[in-house]
């Protein structure tokens, strides 16, 4: 084929082989890059907003590949959801983070808690719930010293099936958070139906509406909603003091964000323990 389209779609097509070919070798090389411990967990930190204490931590998975160097989750987790390989990633992501928690806890260090994520693919896992249970029974841990973080659009995909299985999760004591709200299509008729303890707005959401003028409206009417059906707060990707101020006024509880830290290795976060923050 000759002219525009012709070379739209030559370019179209290459760029589709490179992302097959790229596809593929992750593929091939997920399974040794586990048993070779190339994945880690990175620690980020939240802060209570009212004395900025630290409260917790997100751990977020990261793959430095001998070859390939550093891997953010953007590139492998999308295709990991698709190919299954998820389910054993999240499990070796919740060992460690439990892994963690135990050491810190063995070392006398702040008994903070940790939020892990769940994917979308771990839900439909009917072994889900005794997976979780043995990880935090390994270490000794109560399960309400790790987090659960179910995206949002998890919820409106398959209402029944999240209300049975993380209703579940929640009734052995591990704390459920709505991951990424606002970013779709919540419904605020169904959020009073699900066995959630935390809402975690979505960064976007949060940015976005602080970006309008005279804007407070949304957020506040979250937060109050939120308050009334007893959920905590956790506003993430905070860039700026100005947003922090805020969310403060508005009434969120926990912050998490660039403007206190990025993820980071596990060593880099101990420090963080022995750190006073400045109001
Ligand atoms: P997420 O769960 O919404 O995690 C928040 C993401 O926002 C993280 O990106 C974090 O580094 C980033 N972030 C935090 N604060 C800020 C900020 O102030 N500004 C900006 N611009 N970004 C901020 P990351 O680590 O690249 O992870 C991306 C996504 O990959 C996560 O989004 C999550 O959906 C997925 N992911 C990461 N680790 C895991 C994992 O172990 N298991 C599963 N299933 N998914 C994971
Ligand atoms: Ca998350
Ligand atoms: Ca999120
Ligand atoms: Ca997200």
């Amino acid at each position: 084929i000759k002219g525009q389209y012709g070379k739209y779609f030559a370019e179209y097509d290459d760029a589709l082989r490179d992302q097959l070919l790229r596809d593929q070798a992750i593929t091939n090389s997920m399974e040794s890059a586990l048993a070779q411990n190339q994945f880690e967990i990175y620690l980020q930190p939240k802060y209570r907003i009212w004395d900025e204490s630290l409260a917790g931590a997100e751990a977020l998975v990261r793959w430095n590949h001998p070859e390939w160097g550093f891997q953010s989750p953007a590139q492998f987790i999308p295709l990991f959801e698709k190919n299954g390989f998820i389910t054993k990633l999240d499990q070796y992501v919740w060992d460690k983070a439990c892994a963690v928690l135990r050491d810190w806890d063995d070392r006398g260090l702040p008994s903070i808690s940790v939020s892990v994520n769940v994917s979308r693919a771990d839900i439909y896992n009917a072994d889900l719930a005794q997976i979780l249970m043995k990880t935090v029974q390994k270490y000794n841990l109560p399960p309400s010293r790790l987090h659960l973080e179910i995206t949002e659009s998890a919820y409106t995909e398959n209402p029944k099936q999240i209300i049975d299985t993380v209703g579940h999760l929640r009734d052995l004591g591990f704390i459920i958070e709505m991951d990424d709200f606002g970013s779709g299509y919540s419904s605020l008729n169904m959020l009073n139906e699900m066995p959630i303890d935390v809402l975690k707005l979505d960064m976007k959401f949060i940015q976005n509406e602080m970006a309008k003028t005279n804007s407070q409206g949304i957020l506040q009417f979250i937060i109050n909603l939120a308050r009334w059906m007893h959920l905590t707060v956790v506003a993430e990707g905070v860039e700026t003091k100005d947003q922090l101020v805020r969310l403060r006024e508005i009434g969120c509880d926990y912050v998490q964000g660039y403007y206190f830290a990025k993820p980071m290795p596990r060593n880099a976060f101990e420090v963080l323990f022995s750190e006073k923050r400045q109001l």
